[in-house]
């Protein structure tokens, strides 16, 4: 068997163009542009590549995007003063700080200070707890990613067995919760560093999903024939990019697959856009549409 390849980056330009033509018709109805407001601490060049990137696509889809740079020696009052601000600026609809922060400065007391309502990546206490109710604010954006693709690749998910590998706040956990949902429907377990005997575990998902941090670590004969494998994995191996499955060997027994680059890397950033005009439109009042 070869795997149909799922493309995370038609889905996420598709996604994207939807979320532009929101801001238009926001534009229309409110007079109002949505607006991310990114935090860039320290001079790491990874953030400030990812921060660029969700910039442009901000560009790109007609939103207004600012960048907030402090340097890396930032104390953790500035940075929660500068929190407070984007608050209470009615000009500002998403707040993003880019994480991780330099080493001092306290992530979660900083997550924690942004407003519920602007939280577009969704990581606030307040917003995991409604999406844990099934009733979300704003999901997290690889999760929401991940869900998204298999939605509109048509990817069957109820009474299916979903194998999660990695339990981070920022993927695992949450996708394990989204993948459980009632109207997903999906039967979930999810592994990580201490579940003994993983591969048994992997060779029984119908859906299995990635999120480990390790390069190629799903191997071929960990995959059941006929699976759909997501991976959400992205490492630097040598000069390229790799996920967290061996993409060549899965290709060979799996129904479908997500490749890296081009998977669910693209997805994150879309979803962000998607969450930013959600809450433009919740902040304006707009009726949506
Ligand atoms: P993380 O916070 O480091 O979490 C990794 C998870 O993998 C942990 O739960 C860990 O288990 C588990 N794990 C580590 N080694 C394992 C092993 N040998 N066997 C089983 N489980 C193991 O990572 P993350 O932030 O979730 O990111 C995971 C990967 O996704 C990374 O490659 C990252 O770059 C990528 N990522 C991609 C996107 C995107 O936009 N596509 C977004 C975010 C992250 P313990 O909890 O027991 O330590």
């Amino acid at each position: 068997m070869t795997a149909r390849v799922i493309d995370g980056k038609q889905i996420a330009e598709q996604t994207r163009a939807e979320a532009a033509e929101g801001a238009k018709r926001l534009l229309q109805e409110k007079g109002v542009v949505p607006h991310l407001a990114a935090v860039l601490v320290g001079d790491d060049p990874a953030s400030a590549v990812y921060v660029r990137n969700k910039q442009i696509a901000c560009e790109k889809a007609g939103f207004k995007s600012t960048l907030h740079r402090l340097p890396p020696t930032t104390c953790q009052s500035d940075l929660m003063a500068l929190v407070q601000s984007l608050n209470a600026d009615p000009d500002v609809h998403g707040i993003l700080v880019q994480l991780p922060l330099p080493k001092g400065l306290n992530a979660t007391a900083i997550l924690d200070a942004i407003h519920p309502s602007k939280d577009v990546d969704g990581f606030h206490a307040e917003n995991v707890g409604l999406m844990s109710q099934g009733r979300p604010r704003f999901l997290p954006c690889t999760p929401a990613g991940v869900m998204r693709m298999l939605k509109v690749s048509g990817i069957e998910t109820s009474g299916k067995h979903a194998v999660v590998i990695g339990r981070s706040d920022i993927v695992g956990k949450p996708l394990a919760m989204l993948l459980a949902q009632k109207g997903v429907d999906a039967t979930v377990t999810l592994c990580h560093s201490r579940t003994p005997d993983l591969a048994a575990f992997c060779r029984q998902a119908d859906i299995l999903v990635a999120a480990i941090g390790i390069p190629q670590f799903v191997k071929g004969d960990m995959v059941k024939p006929g699976a759909v494998v997501i991976d959400v994995g992205i490492n630097r191996l040598g000069d390229k990019l790799v996920g967290d499955v061996d993409y060549a060997a899965a290709a060979q027994v799996a129904s479908a697959i997500t490749p890296v680059p081009g998977g669910v890397g693209p997805m994150t950033i879309a979803m962000l856009l998607e969450n930013t005009l959600r809450s433009a439109r919740m902040l304006s009042g707009s009726t949506g549409g």
